[in-house]
């Protein structure tokens, strides 16, 4: 098989070849099809997530060991199975859940994978899918995509996941319109699937024009440029009442996007942030009581989340999100124009082609 390794945190994927593994136990082997490229696996490479004021959250003291295959948003033919692998063919195309805990504790006894506190997610823990071939160690973590196109499917398995787990948080998701902060693939990913989800409106915040144009376009109510003096004022003059946001799902998670979405919140509001940009956020104490606000975190998806959505998506179609493909070589690359803010919607590598 031929791979892309992390070698060293903070210098570009490395290429090389080794022998393909044979599954054992309840493995299975795929040949990647599609493999998504995410702004997290910028994080990764770089070894660290930025906690603001100059503090940094390091990846090695989380359990990363180099080298590691990044790629988590996978979509696989099935080319062998282990002995103990059952409910899976070869020659099945199935979308990778990467987002896999220990299998013992509490949360991945309830299917909370994701809330698991020693997750060896593929592409992050474990290798993933910027190779020829990758391992998934359960049949549970597959999901057969029938006829869905392998690379528009890919994405499902972060940035379609996340956003849903997220949304799953919006209690009034059908009753009041949604502020969704970020319309980079993430956020347009979001914007698709809350209409999806039977959504009231979506408002969506971002610092690009031309970002705020496509979301407009995508089906987005209304849009507002956070770099305005008024933007506060412009998102909350756009909900009921103009008196606030119910919810605000935060998919970029930098100091300023917090500290919008959270001043956008109505007296009993959620913050819901999702992004990892980085930085951090100052809040007054006696309004959270007051106002009874929530600030809420929410980290991919569980099992059944991601399960949820795949039924979503074979219900009410894929959601439209711009995907680009690439071939695997062009890995470091694809990281650069990312980093770059080059890349509209999702880039998706095509290493098997
Ligand atoms: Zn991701
Ligand atoms: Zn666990």
């Amino acid at each position: 098989m031929r791979m892309f390794q992390l070698c060293t945190c903070g210098q570009p994927l490395v290429a090389s070849e080794t022998a393909t593994p044979q599954p054992k136990g309840s493995e299975v082997l795929l040949k990647v099809l599609a493999a998504g490229v995410c702004h997290s696996d910028l994080h990764l490479a770089d070894g660290f997530f930025d906690l603001g004021g100059g503090k940094k959250l390091s990846l090695a003291e989380r359990g990363m060991k180099l080298p590691v295959i990044l790629g988590h948003e996978n979509v696989g033919e099935v080319v062998a199975v282990g002995p103990d692998a059952k409910g899976v063919k070869v020659g099945q195309r199935m979308l990778a859940n990467p987002w896999i805990g220990c299998g013992q504790c509490a949360a991945c006894l309830r299917g909370d994978d994701n809330l698991c506190r020693a997750m060896r997610s593929l592409g992050v823990f474990t290798n993933g899918g910027y190779a020829t071939h990758m391992i998934v160690p359960h049949p549970r973590y597959l999901h057969d995509i029938g006829n869905l196109p392998p690379e528009r499917a890919a994405p499902l398995a972060c940035s379609g996941v996340t956003t849903y787990g997220a949304l799953k948080k919006v209690t009034t998701i059908k009753s009041e319109p949604t502020v969704i902060i970020g319309a980079g693939g993430l956020g347009l990913m979001c914007l698709s699937l809350h209409q999806k989800m039977g959504g009231h409106s979506a408002i969506v915040v971002d610092i690009d024009d031309g970002k705020l144009a496509q979301a407009k376009k995508a089906g987005a109510k209304a849009t507002v440029n956070a770099k305005a003096a008024d933007a506060v004022q412009q998102v909350m003059k756009l909900t009921t009442d103009g008196a606030g946001a119910w919810a605000v799902v935060d998919v970029v998670g930098s100091s300023a996007s917090a500290r919008m979405g959270y001043d956008s919140l109505v007296k009993g509001g959620k913050y819901i942030i999702v992004g990892l940009y980085g930085g951090d956020l100052t809040v007054s104490l006696p309004p959270i009581p007051m106002r009874a606000l929530t600030i809420q975190g929410s980290y991919v998806g569980s099992q059944h989340e991601m399960k949820e959505l795949m039924e979503l998506v074979k219900a009410k179609g894929l959601p439209d999100v711009p995907v680009a493909t690439r071939p695997l070589e062009d890995v470091n690359k694809v990281h650069g124009d990312l980093r770059a803010g080059k890349i509209v919607g999702r880039v998706v590598l095509t290493p098997a082609a």
